[in-house]
């Protein structure tokens, strides 16, 4: 089921959300998780979000390397044409 607050999907069955909310009151209520556990949530999504950007940056070099090589190539080809 997905809830309405956060759009996180929950298992079936779920009686309240990860966010607090609360399926069976349709409020949102304190979160089942502690303080610790929410702050260890939200600092894997930054984790995430960092890794995203360092593996984007690497293949943006990837793409560059391969663009220049094959600009030099081309040229060397029409060259000895
Ligand atoms: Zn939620």
């Amino acid at each position: 089921m997905d809830c309405p607050h956060c759009k996180l999907i929950n298992p079936p069955g779920t009686r309240r959300c990860e966010c607090g909310y609360d399926f069976d009151a349709g409020v949102v209520l304190d979160s089942y998780l502690t303080d610790n556990e929410q702050i260890a949530i939200a600092e894997n999504r930054a984790m995430n979000q960092s890794t995203r950007r360092f593996y984007g940056w690497r293949l943006a070099r990837l793409l560059i390397i391969m663009a220049v090589a094959l600009a030099y190539f081309i040229k060397e080809w029409v060259l000895s044409e």
